[in-house]
């Protein structure tokens, strides 16, 4: 059966589902997806506290400070972060205070330190700008029971601080996915044996460094399983090794139509409710998929660019949805073509591209030929370039859609703002 890209997406992950939750330490929870939302038990910041080094004061005490008439208030004491006053501020006095330290009673300003003489006993007030500034109100930022972070969140370093902020210690998380990856062919070897790739025996299981790495990257706990042979028994014994651990068998090769293409007869004898397409896209074609029980198999071309590109269409939002995230897709932007793109079958393209940003947007190229065997086509990109079959020539000049592969796109060599 033939499917168009999106349908093989929507079938794919259909049967996925976010892992359960766990509770773990704040400090490790980087990256990982948090499985509820959390309210804040506080008020936060918990007083009113100044925004300057300066002297809480009463701004109707000051209203009339310049620099040709300063205001000479009495300073009361210093209150540094962290204390308190032990007085309110009356009228015609003044207490010294740093940055985050709560405001004393009576006060309803800070005079910043620089409009000062910066005077200990007393001070001389020269400006009055500051009368009933730089007091920043206790729970501005979180009220008592506010949402500090909902559900589905992807923890970064600014939720990570939130969740300190309201006391969120263990935070409930969903689990890492754990991905095995199997590769298969008896042409295949190690980094290790590369004396026989240089004898012209084999070649170098490029693909087992690039789904081990993609999964990784995804935010997966990743086994690697190792290289299949060619062999119904010996792949069928290694895909058992991932049964009762993984939640999604990432393999490569093996699923096109050739005489030692047996990986779904060895899924399907193991109860898989096997399912294989042949998807309209190029690169990447046949694409296996199934359940064996609570673990998902997803099944990838060999060639090693089908299988990176297949794995970031497929793979990477399965993994994105165990992880327990909302948004799982790329997000195609808009490009314009700095060259004629066209293709030749009447299939959704995915080309190789560069995207380069200038002063009028995001500008695309492909890196070169675009066979999916040549790999170093997909090191020197940062976006994949669509190409529908509906629209075969994109002219030089117009728009086409194209999904960003990482930040790096996005990356300059001179500081701009
Ligand atoms: P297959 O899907 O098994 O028919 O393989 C298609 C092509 O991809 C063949 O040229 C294989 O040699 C190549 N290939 C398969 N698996 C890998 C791999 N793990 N690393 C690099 N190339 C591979
Ligand atoms: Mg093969």
């Amino acid at each position: 059966m033939a499917f168009s890209v999106e349908e093989a997406s929507a079938k794919i992950l259909a049967p996925i589902r976010a892992l359960p939750a766990e509770q773990i330490a704040l400090g490790d929870a980087l990256h990982r997806v948090l499985a509820q939302d959390v309210h804040s038990p506080i008020e936060h910041p918990p007083w009113d506290n100044s925004s300057m080094d300066g002297y809480a004061v009463r701004a109707a005490d000051v209203a009339r400070a310049g620099p040709e008439s300063p205001v000479v208030l009495a300073v009361l004491e210093t209150v540094a972060a962290g204390r308190r006053a032990t007085q309110p501020v009356r009228p015609g006095t003044a207490i010294r205070i740093m940055t985050g330290a709560p405001i004393p009673d009576g006060a309803d300003s800070v005079i910043r330190v620089e409009d000062t003489d910066g005077g200990e006993s007393k001070v001389e007030i020269r400006d009055a700008r500051d009368a009933g500034r730089n007091v920043r109100p206790r729970g501005e930022d979180l009220a008592v029971g506010s949402l500090a972070a909902a559900a589905g969140t992807v923890i970064g370093p600014a939720q990570l601080g939130v969740l300190a902020s309201v006391g969120c210690a263990r935070p409930l998380v969903h689990r890492l996915p754990r991905i095995a990856v199997l590769v298969s062919g008896d042409e295949l070897v190690d980094v290790d044996r590369f004396d026989e790739v240089r004898r012209g025996e084999r070649i170098v299981s490029s693909n087992s460094y690039t789904l081990r790495a993609s999964a990784t990257a995804a935010g997966a706990d990743v086994r690697y399983l190792g290289i299949a042979p060619d062999d119904p028994a010996a792949y069928e014994h290694m895909v058992r090794g991932a049964l009762a651990w993984a939640d999604l068998l990432i393999t490569s090769g093996g699923v096109s139509v050739g005489a030692f293409d047996f990986t779904k007869d060895v899924l399907r004898a193991l109860g898989a409710d096997m399912q294989l397409w042949r998807v309209r896209m190029r690169p990447g074609a046949p694409i296996g998929f199934g359940m064996l029980g609570e673990m998902a198999w997803l099944g990838l071309p060999g060639n090693p660019v089908s299988a990176m590109v297949t794995f970031e269409l497929f793979g990477r939002p399965v993994i994105r949805k165990l992880r327990g995230e909302r948004r799982i897709f790329r997000q195609p932007i808009r490009v314009r073509a700095r060259e004629d793109l066209s293709i030749a079958a009447p299939l959704t393209h995915f080309l190789r591209g560069v995207i380069e940003w200038r002063d009028d947007g995001p500008w695309a190229r492909p890196t070169g030929p675009q066979g999916s065997g040549l790999l170093t086509s997909m090191a020197a990109a940062n976006a994949l370039l669509v190409i529908p079959p509906e629209r075969p020539l994109v002219p030089a000049g117009e728009a086409l859609s194209a999904l960003l592969l990482g930040d790096d796109a996005l990356l300059a060599s001179e500081f701009a703002l």
